[in-house]
């Protein structure tokens, strides 16, 4: 069963139990947010913990630009997801749910609210709503939990993790929207749907979302976007914190939870495009997503964008080159959570991928973006 085919109905709830847990280990079920990290653990992780306090936050923050897939999800299958965050709060002894939702996503918002107030008084007494800024890092687990708690959407020093001390204090599952619909598939039906939501952004006919197969090629998945809108020059996969690939590498690779492929954004970067100056453009948005906290991410990838950028603009000097390569080296490993280090990839698969265009740069208009 598809998730964006499946009835948006409400049923009863399938009785589950601790034994749901290994069920989702068996179905390797991970993370669909961006970290594809295994569900189980994370679940696990709680349930060990839990006193009948825990609390679920359903992230919908989707601050990635280029995914539409939570928000569309939301907007379909609201009670699937909801089904997924009470089928979690059972099996986790939880006494709260927060659905964390993008404030810009009023529609995906309006349809959870909806199906909400169709649902028991019971489940609705447990649900509260927070609204995710739209910023990158407002989806981050640790941010997500900071803002919950105190209104301030920025990522917090781990230790202690969510599932340690989270909301309220409490063990805390933070999960994607999407993971979560895939969850309660799983309950009623004993198996995940075996299929994965993309977003088909840039170069491709129709942009947007489709689900596919897991294990479907890029290049299929391209195709259900209509094929490409002009010649491919490159293929983001994974979006901003995902990686440059050459395309003769990306339309084979398949797409599976071990492939890397993040929040399931597949860019097409068409030959019109120049490389250099879209790297640059992602590269200035990413520095200013820093939510200033720790200096070597702060004035790191400020001074790696303003690099990109000369590069961009006044066209290729050795100087930059090596200086990207040694300040990506320095920031990595160096901020509170993973946004320099997400940033530093995305960077380092551009230098690698298009590094003929980085060497040989004549200067572009670079206000053109990705
Ligand atoms: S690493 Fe960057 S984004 Fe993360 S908390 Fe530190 S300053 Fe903020």
């Amino acid at each position: 069963m598809r998730l964006l085919e499946s009835p948006d109905q409400i049923a009863p709830l399938p009785p589950v139990g601790p034994g749901l847990i290994d069920a989702i280990q068996r179905s390797g079920l991970a993370g669909r947010g961006g970290a594809g990290f295994p569900t189980a653990v994370k679940w696990r992780a709680v349930a060990q913990r839990s006193r009948g306090d825990a609390v679920i936050v359903v992230n919908g923050a989707e601050g990635e630009p280029q995914s539409k897939k939570d928000r569309v999800l939301m907007g379909a299958r609201p009670h699937l997801v909801l089904d997924g965050a009470f089928i979690a709060a059972r099996v986790l002894r939880a006494r709260r749910i927060v659905l964390y939702i993008g404030e810009r996503h009023t529609a995906a918002r309006d349809s959870m609210l909806r199906a909400l107030a169709q649902r028991t008084e019971p489940e609705r007494g447990l649900v509260s709503v927070a609204a995710a800024p739209p910023r990158y890092v407002a989806g981050a687990e640790a941010a997500a939990v900071h803002l919950i708690n105190d209104g301030v959407a920025t990522p917090t020093n781990v230790p202690p993790y969510p599932f340690e001390r989270g909301v309220d204090g409490a063990p805390t599952l933070v999960q994607n929207v999407e993971t979560l619909a895939h969850v309660a598939v799983l309950a009623r039906t004993g198996a995940i749907p075996g299929t994965m939501l993309l977003t088909l952004a840039g170069g491709v006919s129709r942009a947007g979302v489709v689900e596919v197969e897991t294990g479907t090629t890029v290049a299929d998945a391209v195709a259900r976007a209509g094929g490409p809108s002009d010649l491919p020059r490159g293929v983001l996969v994974g979006g901003y914190f995902g990686r440059w690939m050459k395309v003769e590498d990306a339309l084979p690779l398949r797409l599976t939870p071990e492939a890397g492929i993040g929040c399931g954004v597949i860019g097409i970067l068409p030959t019109s495009r120049c490389p250099v100056c879209e790297t640059a453009a992602i590269m200035r948005y990413l520095a200013g997503e820093s939510s200033a906290q720790c200096g070597p991410c702060f004035f790191g990838l400020r001074a790696l964008a303003d690099a990109c950028t000369r590069i961009a603009s006044q066209g290729s000097n050795a100087a930059d080159l090596a200086r990207l390569q040694r300040w990506s080296a320095e920031v990595r490993g160096r901020g509170a959570c993973k946004h320099p280090d997400g940033a530093v990839i995305f960077l380092s698969s551009a230098l690698t991928v298009f590094a003929g265009d980085f060497e040989h740069h004549q200067s572009h208009d670079v206000r053109r973006t990705a």
